[in-house]
């Protein structure tokens, strides 16, 4: 994949969008953090650090994975990005806007790794809604403050369940 950004005004105001929300907390738009943005936006689905760097390789081979993580991290804290872990030490990135726009399902396949998200089946046999005010009471009782959930679910994908 290269690191191209679509030659329309919907997409020109988006990268606007992340430049000025950079810029208004002090920091520069830099290529590795465009870069970043600009395949996360490009492509609504998850990608590990290792995923985005393989990809930032091909388009500037100086970019390296610490820079990457570091991105990564900052992006996550400005709340551009949204980081989901799925089992252990597995983290993927999308996002903030892709995370929010509906309470995602994942599953992840214990024989190949892959990961499936959004998919139909998982979502429409299981609608999760936290009961009205739940976020008010969780932190009004626990001092647990949410900002998003989601399902998990582990075992066999479509693939590896017919072998
Ligand atoms: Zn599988």
């Amino acid at each position: 994949m290269k690191i191209k950004s679509k030659k329309n005004t919907k997409t020109d105001s988006k990268i606007k969008f992340f430049k000025n929300k950079l810029e208004e907390s002090g920091y520069r738009f830099t290529k590795p953090r465009k870069f970043i943005l600009s395949i996360l936006r490009n492509n609504s689905k998850f990608y590990s650090a290792d995923n985005i760097y393989l990809i930032i390789r091909k388009s500037d081979p100086d970019i390296g994975i610490a820079t990457v993580y570091r991105t990564l991290e900052l992006l996550t804290r400005l709340n551009l990005i949204c980081k989901v872990s799925l089992g252990s030490n597995r983290s993927f990135y999308m996002l903030s806007k892709d995370c929010k726009k509906e309470k995602p399902n994942y599953m992840i396949c214990n024989k190949c790794g892959r990961i499936i998200t959004n998919n139909k089946c998982l979502n429409s046999a299981i609608r999760i809604r936290l009961i009205e005010n739940a976020e008010k009471n969780i932190f009004k009782n626990c001092k647990i403050k949410i900002d998003n959930y989601q399902i998990f679910f582990s075992g066999l994908c479509d693939k590896c369940s017919l072998q």
